[in-house]
């Protein structure tokens, strides 16, 4: 990229008037045009915006902007855009509509949630979406006495956050990098286009242009990302799992794994109990002291773990005190990836991968990180006081994303992943994958759920969050019987590690009052009766169904925030409407999902660069507001009155969720001069403002690698308020925690499953890497629905975001099934054609698309591109509702029906992941081709008072002077 004389010196080549300035102010904020979190400045004439570019000196993005970013203008003055509190006038899913003052909509809001909160606080359920504020929400939910609260993890990555969590302390997202600068070899698994979007476009051109590294990528679809690979894998659905135990297999047969690696930081040497039927069989056998054992080969003697001293043997039977035979983690390990299935010829078939790119895949891992090792000349101290004089590391970076996690069997996919890192030494290491702070954290975070029966009282808060990570049954939320205590089912046993909640599982759960009847629905930008719900056409039919016996909904009552007329605007009974992101403060925080990289932390702020023009109020201020009428302890003062008067600013800046930890870490103290802890700075935010809306603090040179064990990294985690103690975290090969929810299965413990579950909690809780194949295509005839139907997120639209932005619809603005030309050929199916496809659950009509760069066995769209009609202020016949399709409509929430009646959800049974991409089907030409996708659903009517779409769009044409007849240009979205 061009630095500004550069720059200035390019425009001026080309003739540009440089004197006439574009724009009288230029405000720095925060892009949220998707999830990066991009800095950007935004050009300002006349009070409008003219422009945006990207902040050169922002930590994400370092000035790249993508076409969303620059895009945002559209977001901004989009015709969609609410404009006052609306009250259902008529039926649910009418569209009809009043509008009202926001005090009668506060003090509505005020009157059936205090109602709630004095009767029976679970009986508000609130959920949000792709929000950047769960740090608010979930402390909110807690505050208000409700477990029944989550965001979109659930139905987003939440194997990837938890299989992660659970073995190595952090996780890819956005909560790890790859070493770019280092890496020879990176190794890419289904990760969408859109995701983490600037960051890792970035990284890849640095990678690309060094020209030192191989960069593979293993998708079914051969887009974004994949399209510049060096090479493409179009692996089948749902395989992956068997692709990376094949690599392990190999790389174990081999020799080629990182011995010392694996005994110093993590749990391979570990001794586990082997006694079949013991209550304590496959738990780690441990001292009195409680600490784990391992096998000295150098003394032959058990000893504990943390004894540096010590060789300890990674394989071989040894005799425990008790006389009781044991063996090291890593011989379990080996011993499951040995086996004859997850050999590289067994697994060539269902991967569609062949044995022998299986083989030189795994020859160019060893190659990569055992022949090019990567030296940093850094000294460093680790855990145990070793000092080393050089960061040697394993250049072999993987990341993986959505493709991984949508499925299953998803969790242990995401874990495989991280067996085989941990097997190439390829954790935090130079060359590899990276931690972001505030990772590593604990295998897993200390943090248990909460919401027994004890923690839920009328009028009080929870005593923890809503969300946590359970290490064994007897953290879930069941009750006596073992039935779920949320809404979601989440942390029972269909769901033990529920890290982020079910929400696809919501609106079933709360209309069947399966486990417990609800009152409110609560939802935040959260588009559930359209593309972010299962079964859609079902799920409109829950929303407004009524019980006969009341005549009213079976969900009573449904509040919905969001700054855009959605398709699930219809459904609400009161609407709050937002601000865009160009109108608020705002908060990217390090309690929530932070901007971090490797080599620092940080966070950042959005700030308003305009007024709003419209009756709206950003949803946080909304929601401190409702807590202070709530008198939600933590929103009041003692006298009664609200907290934070200044709404979210002031909470930004004023609140402790401990002593010294904000929501903000940068500019703490009274004098801004405290980094990540320090108390309250009443000019905090004219610091970030100051600086550009972020603060970065960069990390200790010698403590920028193996951040897991590394002494001075876990001090100054300590020091900065991101970790409890300055104490090793060791890498989990093997789990524990899942072993303990086996063992429960096995009849073992207090808590134990109901029989129902147990042989699902059995089979799915192993502490081993595993594959098995994903439960829809397990469970449906793979004769009658013989492809697999996934989506993709495209660069340029961030799930239904993109759907109201002029500009970005001229790059998506309908959608097509694309499929293998080989496969359509066989099909009689030509270039656009429409066809049916068919799922166990639905039948929709779309277009067809053929292409070359797709696995043969699957079929795809892009996601969240086909619109209701009528919904987001679109015209009635717009592409998006006429030609463009959700698959959503054939996906359904449940999976088939078993022997005893009984149906789980269309999720992983280990962490309630989605299973999105688990969808089977079968396409068949339709012969009648009049043009329009099915199904489609009555129009929906504009809510009042929205101004005309434009016909033509001119934006910007007022700008300039009056030329080329654009006195009577129209459109211009005022
Ligand atoms: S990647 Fe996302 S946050 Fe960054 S500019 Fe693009 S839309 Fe904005």
């Amino acid at each position: 990229m061009p630095n500004e004389r550069e720059a200035t010196a390019n425009r001026e080549a080309v003739g540009l008037d440089l004197n006439t300035p574009s724009a009288d102010r230029i405000t720095k904020t925060t892009c949220y045009m998707c999830a990066c979190r991009c800095g950007i400045k935004v050009h300002l004439k006349d009070g409008r915006i003219r422009y945006i570019e990207g902040n050169r000196d922002h930590p994400v993005n370092k000035g790249v902007l993508c076409a969303k970013g620059s895009a945002g203008i559209m977001n901004h003055y989009s015709p969609a855009r609410l404009r006052k509190p609306l009250r259902r006038a008529g039926p649910r899913g009418s569209g009809e509509y009043e509008e009202i003052e926001w005090e009668e909509a506060l003090a509505t809001a005020t009157e059936w949630l205090g109602a709630i909160r004095r009767s029976d606080p679970r009986k508000l359920a609130f959920f949000t979406g792709r929000d950047q504020s769960q740090a608010l929400t979930g402390w909110w939910a807690s505050q208000f006495g409700t477990p029944n609260h989550a965001a979109h993890g659930g139905f987003c990555s939440v194997n990837m956050a938890a299989a992660g969590l659970y073995s190595i302390g952090g996780s890819f997202w956005e909560f790890g990098e790859p070493d770019w600068e280092n890496t020879r070899y990176f190794l890419m698994f289904g990760v969408a286009e859109d995701h983490d979007s600037n960051p890792i476009k970035i990284g890849l051109g640095k990678l690309k242009s060094r020209g030192a590294a191989k960069f593979v990528s293993v998708n079914p679809i051969r887009t974004g990302y994949s399209a510049i690979a060096d090479e493409w894998i179009g692996i089948r659905p749902g395989t992956d799992g068997l692709f990376i135990l094949a690599l392990i297999q190999e790389l174990l047969r081999a020799g080629k794994i990182d011995e010392e690696y694996l005994c110093r930081y993590t749990n391979a040497p570990w001794l586990v109990i082997q006694d079949e039927g013991a209550a304590d069989h496959g738990l780690f056998a441990r001292d009195a002291a409680g600490q784990p054992l391992v096998f000295d080969a150098v003394t032959q003697t058990i000893t504990a773990a943390h004894q540096v001293e010590a060789r300890p043997q990674l394989a071989g039977s040894v005799a425990l005190a008790d006389g009781r035979q044991a063996v090291p983690a890593f011989h379990l390990v080996a011993k499951r990836c040995l086996d004859p299935r997850y050999a590289a010829d067994a697994v060539a078939s269902e991967t569609g991968i062949g044995a022998d790119v299986i083989r030189r895949i795994a020859a160019e891992l060893a190659h990569a990180a055992f022949e090019q090792t990567v030296v940093i000349d850094q000294p460093w101290t680790d855990w145990a006081g070793r000092r080393h004089d050089r960061m040697v590391g394993r250049p072999v970076a993987m990341h993986a994303m959505r493709g991984i996690s949508a499925h299953s069997n998803g969790f242990h996919t995401c874990r495989a992943i991280h067996v085989l890192q941990m097997l190439l030494g390829a954790v935090d290491s130079p060359g590899s994958f990276r931690y972001k702070p505030p990772f590593p954290r604990p295998t897993p975070p200390a943090v248990k759920p909460t919401g027994r029966a004890a923690d839920i009282q009328p009028g009080k808060p929870m005593p923890g969050p809503p969300l946590g990570f359970p290490t064994s049954p007897g953290d879930l939320l069941v009750e006596a019987d073992g039935t779920p205590r949320r809404l979601d089912k989440a942390y029972s046993w269909e769901a033990p590690l529920a890290a982020h909640g079910l929400m696809h599982q919501v609106i079933r759960n709360a209309w069947a009052g399966d486990p417990h009847k609800i009152d409110t629905l609560f939802l935040f930008m959260a588009n559930m009766s359209w593309n972010s719900s299962m079964n859609t056409a079902g799920t409109i039919d829950m929303l407004t169904d009524k019980d006969p016996a009341t005549d009213d909904y079976k969900i009573p009552r449904i509040i919905y925030v969001d700054a855009y007329a959605s398709e699930m605007v219809a459904y609400a009974d009161l609407i709050l409407p937002d601000t865009t992101y160009l109108e608020r403060w705002d908060c990217i925080s390090l309690l929530d999902r932070p901007i971090c990289d490797a080599d620092g932390v940080a966070d950042s702020i959005r700030q308003p660069v305009v007024a709003p023009d419209r009756d709206v109020r950003p949803f946080q201020d909304v929601l401190i507001d409702l807590g202070a009428r709530l008198g939600l302890p933590a929103l009041v003062k003692e006298d009664g009155s609200p907290r934070y008067p200044g709404g979210y600013p002031d909470y930004l800046v004023h609140h402790e969720r401990r002593p010294g930890v904000g929501m903000l870490a940068g500019w703490r103290g009274a004098a801004g001069d405290k980094q990540g802890v320090g108390p309250v700075n009443e000019a905090q935010l004219d610091a970030y403002v100051a600086n550009g809306c972020f603060w970065r603090h960069e990390i200790p040179a010698d403590a920028r690698y193996f951040k897991h064990v590394n002494r001075a990294y876990l001090d100054w985690a300590v020091g900065m308020g991101l970790l409890d103690r300055a104490e090793p975290i060791v890498l989990q090969l093997y789990s524990e925690v899942l072993q303990k929810f086996r063992l429960a299965a096995e009849g073992h413990g207090d808590v134990q499953p109901p029989d129902q579950h147990r042989p699902r909690v059995k089979t799915y809780f192993d502490p081993l890497p595993l594959w098995y194949m994903p439960f829809e295509e397990a469970e449906v005839a793979r004769d009658t629905f013989p492809l697999h139907a996934i989506t993709q997120r495209p660069m340029a639209m961030y799930h239904s975001w993109g759907s109201q932005n002029a500009w970005l619809r001229q790059i998506h603005g309908d959608n097509r099934l694309h499929i293998h030309r080989a496969t359509a050929a066989k099909l009689g199916i030509a270039d656009g054609d429409w066809v049916a496809v068919i799922s166990h659950h639905g039948r929709i009509k779309v277009q067809a698309k053929l292409m070359d760069g797709v696995n043969p066995n699957t079929v795809w769209t892009w996601n969240a591109i086909g619109k209701r009609s009528g919904a987001w202020n679109l015209a009635p016949k717009a592409g998006e509702s006429q030609h463009g399709f959700l698959l959503n409509h054939v996906i359904s929430e449940l999976l088939p029906e078993r022997s005893d009646g009984y149906r789980y959800g269309n999720s992983d049974p280990v962490t309630g992941q989605a299973a999105w991409y688990d969808l089977r089907v079968r396409i068949e030409k339709v012969a009648a081709a009049e043009g329009v996708s099915e199904p489609q659903f009555a129009t929906l009517p504009t809510p009042p008072n929205l101004p005309r779409r434009p016909d033509v769009l001119r934006y910007g044409a007022n700008f300039r002077a009056p030329a080329h007849g654009d006195a009577h240009v129209t459109g211009d979205t005022k």
